[in-house]
C-alpha cells in the first residue's frame, strides 16, 4: 500500500508543480499585457503631443479627425520620375501651402493629396445635435500636385509635354483655374517674393525656354520658323492689349468662322530674355492703377501667346497660356453694385462656355459653343482639330475658410474631364 501511497503522493506533487507552472504562465501573460497597455498609453500620449492637438483652437476636433484620416493613409505623392502621360485633355489640381496669415489665424488645412492623381477635401460638418464630423470628398484627376511641388515639377507634367504639339503644327492651350489667391498667377507668371514676381520661375517663361530649345533642334531647325508673342486681357467681355497701353481691341469673325483680334500687338522674339521682358511689361500693365491685388486682375482673364509662323508668315502652331479670372467672381451676380454684378455674370458665362468648349473637343464632332463668350471666341482654334491639346490646372487654397470655393473648383474641373474616382482607403 505504501508503494501506492508513494505513487499518489508523487503524482500529486507533479500536478501541484504543473499547477504552479500554469499560475506562473498566467501571471507572465498578465504582466505582458499590462506592459503592452502601458506602452500603448505612452505611445498615444506621445502621438497626441506630437500631433499638437490644441484645445485652444475652436476647430481642434476637426483637426484631430483630419489627422486621424491622414494617419491611416499610405501617401504616394507624385515624383519627378513618374511617367508623363499623353492626353488630348489633361486636367490636374494643385494645392498651395497655407500662407502666413492663415497659419497665424490657426486656419485648418482641410485638403489632403494622398496619391499622385487624387485629392480629398475634408469638409467640416455639424450634425443636428451639433456633433462634429468630416465629410471627406474625393476627386480624381490626371495629376494632383501637393503643397510641396515646385513650379518646375508642375510644368513638367502640364505645359511641357505640349511644346512639341505646337512644333508639329498644333494648338496647345494651358489654363490656370481657381479662386482668387489660390496660386494661378504664381504658377503661370512666376514665384512672388513680397510684391516682386520672378517671372523666370513661371510657366510662361518655362514654355518660352523650351520653345527656343526646340527651334534649334532637328527636325524643326530646318523649317525656319519665327516666334511671335502677344499678351492681352479680357475684362468684362472686352479685349485690352497688355503690350500696347491696354488699348481696347475689337474681335472680328470672318465668313469662315476665323476669329481675329484686330490690331493685337504681335512682337517677333528671338530669345528667352526678350520674352521675359514682354511678360514683365504685360504683368505691370495688367496690375497698374490697382489699389489692391484683389481688384481688376481677379476679374480679368490674361492670355499670353507664343505663336510659330513659317517663312510666308502663316501660323504653324500656337501656345496659349491663360491666367483665368477668379472663379468666385462668377458668384458676384448677387452683388449690390451693378458693375460688379455685370462683371460677375460675364465671368460666370465665360467659365461655363470654357468648360463646354473643352468638353466638345473631347467629344469629336460635338457642337462647339465658342461664341458664348469673348474668351472662348478668341480661343476658338484651341478647341478644334485633332492636333489641339489642352491642359487645365485647377488651383486650390487649402484653408478651411476656402472649403466651399475649393469644392466648387474641383466640381468644375471634374466636369471638364470626368475620371472615375476610387477610395484612397480601399487599397
Ligand atoms: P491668384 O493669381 O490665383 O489670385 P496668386 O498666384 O496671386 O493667386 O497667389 C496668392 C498668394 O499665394 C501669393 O502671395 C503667392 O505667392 C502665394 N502662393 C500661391 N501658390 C503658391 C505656392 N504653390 N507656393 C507658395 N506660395 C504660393
Ligand atoms: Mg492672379
Amino acid at each position: 500500500n505504501t508503494a501506492t501511497e508513494r505513487k499518489q503522493a508523487a503524482s500529486a506533487a507533479v500536478a501541484a508543480g504543473r499547477r504552479s507552472n500554469v499560475v506562473k504562465e498566467v501571471e507572465k501573460l498578465k504582466q505582458n499585457r499590462e506592459e503592452r497597455r502601458a506602452r500603448q498609453i505612452e505611445k498615444k500620449e506621445v502621438k497626441e503631443a506630437m500631433m499638437n492637438v490644441d484645445p485652444g483652437n475652436p476647430n481642434w476636433q476637426f483637426l484631430h479627425m483630419i489627422r486621424e484620416y491622414r494617419d491611416a493613409l499610405e501617401f504616394r505623392p507624385l515624383r519627378a520620375t513618374d511617367p508623363v502621360e499623353s492626353h488630348q485633355i489633361t486636367v490636374c489640381v494643385r494645392k498651395r501651402p497655407l500662407n502666413k496669415k492663415e497659419i497665424n489665424r490657426k486656419e485648418l488645412d482641410v485638403v489632403t493629396i494622398p496619391r499622385k492623381d487624387m485629392i480629398v477635401v475634408h469638409e467640416p460638418r455639424n450634425k443636428v445635435d451639433l456633433t462634429k464630423y468630416l465629410e471627406n470628398q474625393q476627386f480624381r484627376f490626371d495629376y494632383a500636385f501637393d503643397e510641396q511641388c515646385s513650379n518646375e515639377l508642375v510644368y513638367s507634367f502640364t505645359a511641357k509635354p505640349l511644346v512639341k504639339t505646337v512644333f508639329d503644327g498644333g494648338m496647345a492651350t494651358c489654363f490656370a483655374y481657381g479662386q482668387t489667391g489660390s496660386g494661378k498667377t504664381h504658377t503661370m507668371g512666376g514665384v512672388f517674393s513680397g510684391k516682386q514676381q520672378d517671372c523666370n520661375k513661371g510657366i510662361y517663361a518655362m514654355v518660352a525656354k523650351d520653345v527656343f530649345q526646340y527651334l534649334n533642334m532637328a527636325p524643326y531647325k530646318s523649317q525656319r520658323l519665327i516666334v511671335t508673342s502677344s499678351f492681352f486681357e479680357i475684362y468684362s467681355g472686352k479685349v485690352f492689349d497688355l503690350l500696347a497701353d491696354k488699348a481696347k481691341l475689337r474681335v472680328l469673325e470672318d465668313g469662315k468662322q476665323q476669329v481675329q483680334v484686330v490690331g493685337l500687338t504681335e512682337n517677333v522674339v528671338s530669345s528667352v530674355n526678350e520674352v521675359l521682358q514682354l511678360i514683365q511689361a504685360g504683368n505691370s500693365a495688367r496690375t497698374s492703377g490697382q489699389t489692391s491685388a484683389n481688384s481688376n486682375s481677379s476679374r480679368s482673364h490674361a492670355v499670353f501667346q507664343l505663336t510659330l509662323r513659317n517663312a510666308s508668315h502663316r501660323v504653324h502652331g500656337k501656345f496659349s497660356l491663360i491666367d483665368l479670372a477668379g472663379n468666385e467672381r462668377g458668384a458676384d451676380t448677387m452683388s449690390a453694385n451693378r458693375l460688379t454684378r455685370m462683371e460677375g455674370a460675364e465671368i460666370n458665362k465665360s467659365l461655363l462656355a470654357l468648360k463646354e468648349c473643352i468638353r466638345a473637343l473631347g467629344r469629336r464632332g460635338a457642337h462647339l459653343p465658342f461664341r458664348a463668350s469673348k474668351l472662348t471666341q478668341v480661343l476658338r482654334d484651341s478647341f478644334i482639330g485633332d492636333n489641339s491639346r489642352i491642359c487645365m490646372i485647377a488651383m486650390i487654397s487649402p484653408g478651411m475658410n476656402s472649403c466651399e470655393h475649393s469644392l466648387n473648383t474641383l466640381r468644375y474641373a471634374d466636369r471638364v474631364k470626368e475620371l472615375a474616382a476610387t477610395d484612397p482607403m480601399e487599397e
